[in-house]
């Protein structure tokens, strides 16, 4: 249930509308917006409809929402949700109006490859660096990713370049340490409804990076954001990152129209990672445009300075001067968009 509230409601009186809700036994979420402040309420809706809330002074309205989930609906929040890029003063917000564009490798695999990376996409103008330090692979026997090495690595590279790092944790029981090196947490699509890990990363209160699962629907996927956001942890960023398909022209079949759904039915931002959608280095610059046309709010984009002798998705990465190409290529789709490419304070 919704309740939108007037526009000159007092704060005593949104306290009263709170603490009739809660006395019902539900839970209350107030998003404010410019002009308007929204109550969502979770718990049982048929309470709140007869409890006559609806003649409470500054309430304006009051809906039920019809969809399973609530916190990431767009009627429960009263405007677009930004998620902060690091802890800078002034951090690059994904969900606004400029295009975030986060690149890296796919995995972290030693000091000299990724600070060759993280200056190169940095003078490109990415906002973020990603890298993996424990990836999932579907072999036991493929490289598994640095740990924890790869972990302080990237925290070096952060200090060395400003840059906020997104990097995975695929087990609850990293994630305390894996929060303590990243910016963001990035719960990979084989996690995507592993609901212990989602509560883990809610709990830490750091933004978080959710990717699509390779069979997931959209609506498991905002399912699994509400897992996050049930931790009081608001900060999700979606990403579309190709669902399971059956022709082998791409590793993945690139959900493009998911991307203006979830813009339609969600608040929170959304990322495509052309990378793993398409699978190969050559499509990433199309995917990526169709990205831009089609709503996104940024990429993530796999980028390797020796993309022949990376030891993970080495064919979908993009080198240095193909990643730069790509992002001076991009900036007339954001425009065309509406859109500007995000510009960190570094680049002022
Ligand atoms: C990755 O980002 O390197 C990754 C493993 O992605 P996904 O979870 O989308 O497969
Ligand atoms: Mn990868």
């Amino acid at each position: 249930m919704i309740v939108v509230t007037t526009p000159d409601i007092t704060p005593a009186q949104l306290d009263a509308v709170r603490e009739h809700v809660e006395a019902l036994g539900l839970r209350t979420h107030v998003s404010r917006g410019d002009r308007r402040t929204i109550v969502g309420c979770i718990g049982d809706d048929a309470a709140v409809a007869e409890s006559g809330i609806a003649a409470l002074p500054g309430v304006e309205s009051v809906t039920p929402v019809l969809k399973p989930y609530k916190l990431p609906a767009r009627e429960f929040a009263a405007g677009p949700t930004r998620v902060r890029l690091g802890a800078a003063a002034d951090p690059v917000l994904v969900g606004g109006d400029a295009l975030a564009v986060i690149a890296g490798p796919c995995s972290v695999e030693g000091p000299g490859m990724l600070r060759a990376t993280a200056h190169a996409v940095r003078a490109s103008g990415a906002v973020a660096l990603r890298g993996g330090a424990f990836k999932p692979r579907t072999s036991p026997y493929a490289f598994q990713g640095m740990g924890r090495e790869a972990l302080r690595l990237l925290a070096e590279a952060r200090a060395e370049t400003g840059l906020p790092v997104v990097t995975e944790v695929m087990d609850t029981r990293l994630v305390e340490l894996v929060a303590e090196h990243a910016d963001v947490l990035q719960v990979g699509a084989r996690n995507m409804q592993n609901f212990a890990l989602l509560s883990e990363v809610g709990r830490t209160g750091r933004p978080v990076l959710l990717k699509r699962g390779p069979s997931a629907t959209v609506a498991e996927l905002l399912m699994a954001a509400e897992y996050v956001m049930a931790q009081g942890n608001g900060d999700v960023i979606l990403c579309e990152r190709g669902i399971r398909g059956w022709d082998p022209a791409t590793r993945n079949t690139f959900d493009l129209a998911a991307v203006p759904v979830l813009k339609m039915e969600t608040h929170l931002p959304v990322l495509v990672d052309p990378s793993h959608a398409g699978g190969r280095a050559d499509l990433v610059p199309a995917l990526s445009f169709a990205a831009v046309a089609a709503g996104a709010d940024g990429l993530i984009v796999e980028v390797h300075p020796a993309p022949a002798e990376a030891r993970s998705d080495g064919p979908q990465s993009l080198d240095l001067p193909a990643f730069d190409a790509l992002m001076a290529r991009l900036r007339p789709f954001a425009e065309a968009a509406g859109r500007t490419l995000a510009a960190p304070a570094w680049a002022a």
